[in-house]
């Protein structure tokens, strides 16, 4: 299964993501993850792309499309992958057309996520990391059982994110109406597009995703 998630920053892809891995044994292919691990090692494409991401820009197409070119070629993506914050243009949507054409392989379903604005804010705000196993918190909705622990690894190097902070978000939302959101109209015209209702709890609307997968 070849799969996308998309929706604004915050609408729960990276934490649906998790589950669908879990429950289809297929990669999440998270481009932020990829390029906050380039920023960490000091490649090229990490010098490149972290003054974009502090300023809640997009890196250009040319980078993010040669990542996932060499990505979906890896022996792990064979069954299938779960796209997580790629394509995030209409020029990344057409390249990614042309790379699984090449292989004779298609997206199946897109699946965007439908959360409020004022939801976003708050959940982004909020949030923060296990820095040792990347299991997600967040202030108001999901605390470690016990305090500065994390429940599933229990260590206690939590971290939050540079570019969750209000004024980058308010450019990372200009970034998803402008240049994401026509992909909604894009993959409707090539009839891969469902939508879910993001608001809901997060494991509600996990049984809605898994429900339209097994539709
Ligand atoms: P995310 O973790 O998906 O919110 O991505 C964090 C940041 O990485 C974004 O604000 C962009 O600066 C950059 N980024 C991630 N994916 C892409 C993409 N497909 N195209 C351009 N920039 C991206």
């Amino acid at each position: 299964m070849r799969l996308i998630l998309l929706g604004p920053p915050g609408a729960g892809k990276g934490t649906q993501a998790k589950f669908l891995v879990d429950a289809y044994g297929i990669p999440q292919l998270s481009t932020g993850d990829m390029l906050r691990e380039a920023v960490a090692a000091g490649s090229d494409v990490g010098k490149q792309a972290k003054a974009i991401m502090e300023a809640g820009k997009l890196v250009s197409d040319d980078i993010m499309n040669a990542i996932i070119s060499e990505r979906i070629s890896q022996p792990d993506c064979r069954k299938g992958f779960i796209l997580d914050g790629f394509p995030r243009t209409l020029e990344q949507a057409d390249a990614l057309y042309h790379m699984l054409e090449g292989k004779g392989m298609e997206i199946d379903t897109v699946i965007a996520l439908e959360v409020d604005d004022d939801a976003l804010v708050e959940r982004i705000s909020g949030r923060f990391t296990c820095g040792n196993c990347g299991e997600g918190y967040h202030d108001k909705f999901k605390q470690p059982a016990k305090e500065g622990v994390c429940d599933r690894c229990g260590e206690s190097d939590f971290k939050r994110r540079k570019d969750d902070n209000p004024e980058t978000l308010r450019t990372r939302l200009f970034a998803y109406y402008k240049d994401t959101a026509p992909l909604i109209g894009y993959y409707h015209a090539y009839r891969k597009l469902r939508t879910v209702d993001g608001m809901a709890d997060i494991g509600d609307v996990t049984k809605a995703i898994r429900a339209v997968l097994e539709a």
